[in-house]
C-alpha cells in the first residue's frame, strides 16, 4: 500500500434518519442508524471495495462523505480538511475533487439534455475550461470513455445503458476529481457490459491515479478491481482488509459466508453455499451483542449480549469477531493463533 498521507480519512461516521415522526404531541419516532460509527482511509490511486448486503449502510456511506447526505456524527477528513463540519468554501472543494457514479445509468442523466450539453455544464459551472474549449474537451471526455465525438448530440434516451454508463464517467471525470465514489455503478448492466465498464475503469485509474470508493455487493467485481476491501454490515464494518487477505482467510463469518456464496463459473466446481439465512435485522432495532448473531452459524452464548465485538487482527486486516478465525476461515490453522489481538 502507497505511503502517501491519505487522500480520504473518515472517523466514527454516524448518519442517522429519524422515522415516523408525527404530528401529534408525544408521539415518538424512531431512529435508524444508517451508519453507526464507520472508519475508513484511502490513499491516493487506491480502489477500496465497499460490499455487504442492500441496506447495510453503504450507499448511504458514499453519500455522507461527499456531503450529499449531513453526517449526524464523526470526522470526514478530505485532503486534511473536515468537509463534515466545512465551511461553504471547503464543501465547494469538495465538489470539485470529487464525483459519484450512480447505479442508474439513464437515471443520473437529464433526459432533455444531449451529452455534450450536459458534459459542457459541468465544465462551465466548475471553470475547468476556456469557454471556446468546452466543445473540444467534451469530445476529448467521451473519447476518454470510449464513446465518439458524436455521441455529444444525443439524448440518454437514444443510448443504451452501457453508452449512458459511459457518459456518466465521462461527467464524472470532467471535473478532474482525485476520488470517485462509484456506487452500484455496473449493477444494472449486462454482465458483458458490465466487464467493459469495468476495465475501463481500471484503465483511468491507472492513467489519472484515481483513488476510489466502490460499492458493490457483487464480491467477484470486487476481488477483479479493489486493493482493500471493507465489509459492512447493518451500518458497521465488520471486516476490513487487503482484497487478497480477505478472499482468502476472512476474519468474520460474514464475510466467509459472502464469499462461499459467490456463483462459480466453472461447471466442475461445488454449487455455491447460501448466502446468510434470513434477513438483515432492522437498523432501528438492532440486537444486542454481535449484530450479525441472529444468522451467524457460529454464534456462541457470548455473542449474544453486551456491545459490538471489538475488532481483532492487525491494523492491516481485522474482523471484528470473538472467535478465532480457524473457526469458521479454513486458511487459517489454530498455531496461527491467537491473532494479534485487539486493533
Ligand atoms: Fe458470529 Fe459471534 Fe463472531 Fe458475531 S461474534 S460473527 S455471532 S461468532
Amino acid at each position: 500500500m502507497t505511503q502517501e498521507s491519505p487522500l480520504l480519512e473518515v472517523e466514527n461516521l454516524e448518519v442517522h434518519f429519524h422515522r415516523g415522526r408525527s404530528f401529534w404531541p408525544g408521539a415518538k419516532s424512531k431512529t435508524v442508524r444508517a451508519v453507526n460509527g464507520v472508519s475508513l482511509t484511502v490513499h491516493p490511486g487506491e480502489t477500496v471495495g465497499l460490499v455487504g448486503e442492500s441496506g447495510s449502510g453503504k450507499s448511504t456511506f458514499g453519500r455522507a462523505v461527499l456531503r450529499l447526505e449531513a453526517p449526524t456524527a464523526g470526522l470526514v477528513l478530505f485532503e486534511g480538511v473536515d468537509v463534515a463540519r466545512g465551511t461553504r468554501g471547503d464543501i465547494a472543494t469538495l465538489r470539485r475533487r470529487t464525483a459519484m457514479i450512480f447505479q442508474d445509468p439513464y437515471g443520473s442523466l437529464n433526459p432533455r439534455m444531449t451529452i455534450g450539453d450536459a458534459l459542457a455544464e459541468v465544465l462551465r459551472v466548475h471553470r475547468l475550461v476556456p469557454v471556446d474549449r468546452i466543445p473540444d474537451r467534451v469530445g476529448e471526455l467521451l473519447t476518454l470513455v470510449g464513446l465518439e465525438p458524436a455521441h455529444a448530440t444525443r439524448k440518454p434516451g437514444d443510448m443504451s445503458g452501457g453508452q449512458c454508463q459511459r457518459a456518466g464517467i465521462a461527467r464524472a471525470l470532467a471535473i478532474e476529481p482525485r476520488l470517485i465514489i462509484a456506487d452500484e455503478c455496473v449493477a444494472a448492466l449486462d454482465v458483458s457490459i458490465q466487464g467493459q465498464i469495468i476495465n475501463l475503469l481500471m484503465e483511468l485509474r491507472a492513467r489519472m491515479g484515481l483513488a476510489m470508493i466502490f460499492i458493490a455487493h457483487d464480491l467477484a467485481i470486487v476481488r477483479h478491481l479493489c486493493d482493500r476491501v471493507a465489509v459492512m454490515y447493518l451500518g458497521r464494518i465488520v471486516e476490513e482488509g487487503p482484497t487478497e487477505a480477505v478472499f482468502t482467510a476472512p476474519r468474520h463469518p460474514y464475510t466467509a459466508t459472502l464469499i462461499a456464496a459467490i456463483p462459480d463459473i466453472n461447471p466442475d466446481h461445488r454449487l455455491p453455499a447460501d448466502p446468510p439465512p434470513g434477513d438483515p435485522p432492522s437498523p432501528m432495532n438492532p440486537p444486542p451483542g454481535c449484530p450479525f448473531h441472529p444468522r451467524c452459524a457460529f454464534a456462541i452464548d457470548d455473542c449474544r449480549g453486551g456491545g459490538p465485538p471489538t475488532p481483532k487482527g492487525d491494523r492491516d486486516h481485522w474482523g471484528a469477531c470473538l472467535l478465532p478465525p480457524s473457526v469458521f476461515s479454513p486458511s487459517f490453522q489454530p498455531n496461527d493463533e491467537p491473532p494479534s489481538g485487539d486493533v
